[in-house]
């Protein structure tokens, strides 16, 4: 089995009030796992089993669906683990703030873009800040496609992500997406989404 599932890096609850315990099981001990699971099995014989996620998605129109939805949903949830933390949300500095600042205007401007692309994306997906050769740009994707994937309408390399799929907060916030999205700049790994720019750029 090539692929496996991540442990959290943190307790389930770690991220309370913002994001429950129970989603938190629920989304990575069954969501996450099933797509690691399905990944496996759509990638069983397939050479592409030993190349790197990030190099299957970005041939992923070459691909069968199940590996676009599954390779896609393994990919972003080890990430949205990562740019999560406990006491998170302070504002960024060093680098990605001022990178922030010069793209977007400031900080507020760019959550609120943020925010919106997660708000307006209809049904199940991903809001995403990107790395464009440095360049920082909002996008979101539907289902479990990312920025990474050939077929994506706007490429670049994810620093952040915010997955606005039901599962990721319906038993909290039932119908009030924009309740989950205002409480995520709670929880946000500033520190991560840094060593993430400075990796893409
Ligand atoms: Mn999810």
């Amino acid at each position: 089995m090539p692929f496996t599932l991540p442990a959290l890096p943190y307790a389930p609850d770690a991220l309370e009030p913002f994001i429950d315990k129970m989603t938190m099981e629920i989304h990575h001990g069954k969501h996450h796992a099933a797509y690691v699971t399905n990944l496996n099995k759509a990638l069983e014989g397939n050479e592409w089993a030993s190349k790197p996620i990030e190099e299957i998605l970005a041939s992923i129109s070459k691909l069968p669906m199940a590996v676009r939805n599954n390779g896609g949903g393994h990919y972003n949830h080890s990430l949205f683990w990562n740019i999560l933390k406990v006491n998170g949300g302070k504002a960024p500095g060093g680098d990605i703030g001022a990178a922030i600042t010069r793209d977007f205007g400031s900080v507020d401007k760019f959550k609120e873009q943020f925010a919106n692309a997660g708000m307006t994306r209809f049904g199940s997906g991903w809001a995403w800040l990107i790395s464009q050769h440095g360049k920082l740009v909002v996008a979101s994707s539907p289902n479990q496609d990312n920025p990474l994937m050939d077929i994506a309408e706007v490429k670049g390399v994810p620093v952040l992500g915010m997955d606005v799929w039901e599962h990721a907060y319906y038993l909290k916030y039932q119908n009030r997406r924009a309740d989950y999205v205002a409480a995520f700049w709670n929880v946000v790994n500033w520190d991560e989404v840094a060593s993430r720019y400075a990796t893409a750029k």
